[in-house]
């Protein structure tokens, strides 16, 4: 009985040591040696019981005492706390009632208790009664919900109140004991320890529960985050994703597009703008500077194209646009006129008027000839006061009324104080496979002819026909 009680203690110790329970480091350490050393006097017989008894509540004491601190500590670990409680208090009233145990046993041996053990048995009885109610009642409060419940009925069993009635009853006949009810005894308190060792252990399976219960809530909340995260990480790196595409797709429309600029030199291109951000901002800014440079440049093409004075086409690009148009007639068989006309007189009207006059006169024989032709037709300044106007798509006899009507028109405009302006015509229709000089030249003659024959008036250079002024 004796080993069987030392090695249970030995487990215990060694249970609390490796938990790291023990906040008293200098007691944690002495004790096994303590121990040691007492269990050799007892066992050669070398020391007075009340020095065993001494040396084993002082320890006891000590032992609840660090297994309250702790509790204490872990007050705050959430969930099992109140577990963590009712085990220190059962185990504290386990312990206790050990040693009323042992103390009333050797009482039973001896049929009385010295005055120092009845004390002490006192003592005991007190720890012991005091820290099993407020087990119950933390039991009561935290757990009557739980099954852990029957912790408290396995409790309070018959054998429980058996045991408990011995007790008082030695206490109140002051210390007094009948031997024979010693082995009785023995086994009825041990039986209720057995049973608290029981509760104990029901009470730390519950804590282990809640342990691992807290450790799969904090796992479970852990993949929860993990999962939360990943879905955070998808989604920046979907909107990264997204943006990295806008900006691709933002860049490769502005590189498309001056690649297209650069390739075809069209500056009155534009870059599709379809956001307000800054790559819209750059869009918007590249297009102001395309046309800004498309301005300059068909400013510059009409400074090279144009003439000033009279805002007709000058000579060179009146040629080159005869010359395509002269392509396309031969290639479609399309009908061609070409018409040259001149200012009859300009020099006396200059000589008469000035200079600025024969511009004003100049500027509104030109606008006459341009509201007058179809807007196909090529109107140019020759060189001086003679004009050109390509007619397209029209025939001898047509190029022959539009010369008329201008004719017309020109004469009857009165012009400040220079009165009648009159003009001479000479019109030439492209012949097949006619170039544009030969036109030019035939164009020309007419007009000689024109001259030649009175002025003011429209030939042809196929056959002279005139025009009269009235
Ligand atoms: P014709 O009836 O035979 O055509 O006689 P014309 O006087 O019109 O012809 P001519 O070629 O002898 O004179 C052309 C004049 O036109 C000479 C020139 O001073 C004048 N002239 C040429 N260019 C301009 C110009 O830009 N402005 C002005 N005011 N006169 C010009
Ligand atoms: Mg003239
Ligand atoms: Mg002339």
């Amino acid at each position: 009985m004796l080993l069987k009680q030392r090695e249970i203690t030995e487990s215990s110790w060694a249970n609390l040591g490796t938990a790291e329970l023990l906040q008293d480091q200098e007691f944690a350490q002495s004790f096994p040696t303590h121990l040691t050393a007492m269990r050799q006097r007892i066992d050669s017989g070398t020391v007075q019981w009340d020095e065993v008894k001494e040396f084993y509540t002082s320890t006891v004491q000590r032992l609840i005492e660090l297994i309250v601190i702790d509790v204490a500590k872990l007050d705050h670990t959430e969930g099992i706390s109140y577990e963590l409680q009712s085990l220190s208090y059962i185990a504290s009233s386990r312990e206790n009632l050990g040693l009323i145990r042992a103390t009333l046993n050797r009482g039973y041996q001896q049929g009385q208790l010295s005055k120092k053990e009845f004390e002490y048995l006192i003592s005991l009885y007190g720890t012991f009664t005091s820290n099993l109610r407020t087990f119950e009642a933390i039991s009561k409060t935290h757990f009557k919900e739980t099954a852990d419940s029957a912790w408290l009925v396995e409790l309070r069993s018959e054998m429980f109140h058996s045991v408990i009635y011995k007790i008082d009853n030695t206490l109140n006949t002051g210390g007094k004991l009948v031997s024979g009810n010693a082995l009785a005894w023995w086994r009825e308190a041990t039986l209720v320890i057995d049973t608290m060792k029981r509760t104990e252990d029901a009470i730390l399976d519950q804590i282990k529960r809640q342990v691992l219960d807290q450790i799969k809530y904090y796992k479970n909340y852990l993949y929860w985050y993990a999962f939360f995260a990943i879905i955070t990480l998808t989604t920046v790196t979907l909107l990264t994703a997204f943006t990295v595409y806008r900006i691709l797709k933002a860049l490769s429309i502005l590189i498309h597009s001056l690649e297209n600029v650069e390739k075809t030199e069209d500056f009155g291109l534009r870059i599709n703008t379809w956001s307000k951000d800054e790559f819209g901002q750059i869009s918007h800014s590249i297009n102001s500077l395309l046309s800004y440079t498309d301005k300059i440049i068909k400013d510059k093409e009409f400074l090279a194209t144009t003439d000033m004075l009279t805002d007709t086409m000058n000579r060179r690009s009146f040629v080159a646009a005869s010359k395509k148009e002269i392509q396309r007639s031969e290639r479609y068989g399309i009908p061609l006129s070409m018409i040259y006309c001149d200012i009859d007189f300009f020099k006396s009207i200059n000589d008469q008027h000035g200079h600025a006059a024969g511009d004003e006169i100049l500027k509104i024989f030109a606008t006459t000839l341009k509201q007058n032709v179809r807007i196909n037709d090529y109107v140019g300044r020759w060189g001086g006061e003679e004009f050109v106007i390509l007619a397209v798509e029209t025939d001898l006899a047509s190029a022959e009324k539009l010369s008329e009507k201008l004719r017309r028109n020109i004469m009857e405009t009165s012009v400040l104080n220079v009165g009648q302006v009159t003009s001479s015509f000479g019109v030439a229709e492209k012949k097949k496979g006619e170039i544009f000089e030969k036109l030019c030249e035939r164009a020309d003659q007419a007009l000689y002819k024109a001259k030649n024959s009175g002025r003011n008036k429209v030939c042809l250079s196929e056959a002279i026909k005139t025009g009269k002024a009235n």
